[in-house]
């Protein structure tokens, strides 16, 4: 009889671990780190390392609630990052190779994002979880081009305008180890 209290509770936890895996929320590193300001290194291997610290990335953003977060503010060196596509935005985010669409309410991982091509241009606000207590105003362009590999290592092109954009255009500088307030033309503290 012990041993079976013993192992329904161990059972639970097995299938726990199974059906939702062991992504991590991970830590943000902020202003000075000097992760911020690496220069993101290529992924060649979409192994379950990499597939590990992808879901890790999204678990943390997850739990941000944010638009978007890139590989090195959590210390990953490789160049991936993460958008949460929330059904709240009405901008456009579209393949555009593809029938399917990119679905709402998740989140969207791009593995060596290149940008295209960039179109037009916005003044937008943004602020950053690594510049907590500010936001910046810079420009951006408002529609980009984007060519990036999803986890299981197929290419996609994507379209992205307004405010999916901006947040592309984000991220994709992050992995540069640029960040958004190089490129301030205002600074607003936060109280
Ligand atoms: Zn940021």
């Amino acid at each position: 009889m012990k041993r079976i209290v013993c192992f329904v509770p161990c059972l639970f936890i097995f299938l726990n671990f199974c059906l939702v895996g062991n992504a991590q929320v991970l830590d943000v590193f902020e202003d000075e780190n000097p992760s911020l300001r690496i220069v993101c290194t290529e992924v060649d291997n979409f192994d379950k390392t990499m597939l590990d610290k992808v879901d890790n990335l999204k678990e943390t953003l997850e739990k941000l609630q944010g638009a978007g977060l890139a590989a090195n503010q959590v210390g990953y060196t490789e160049k991936f990052f993460v958008i949460f596509v929330s059904s709240k935005i009405e901008d456009e985010i579209r393949y555009i190779s593809e029938a399917s669409q990119p679905e709402k309410d998740k989140p969207l991982v791009f593995i060596n994002p290149t940008i295209l091509k960039e179109t037009g241009e916005q003044i937008v606000w943004e602020g950053c979880f690594s510049l907590p207590g500010a936001v910046y105003k810079l420009s951006r362009p408002m529609t980009v081009l984007v060519e990036a590999y999803d986890i299981d290592g197929q290419k996609f092109t994507l379209e992205a305008t307004g405010f999916w954009a901006k947040c592309i255009c984000h991220e994709y500088d992050h992995l540069k180890g640029t960040l958004c307030k190089d490129k301030a033309i205002e600074i607003k503290k936060l109280a």
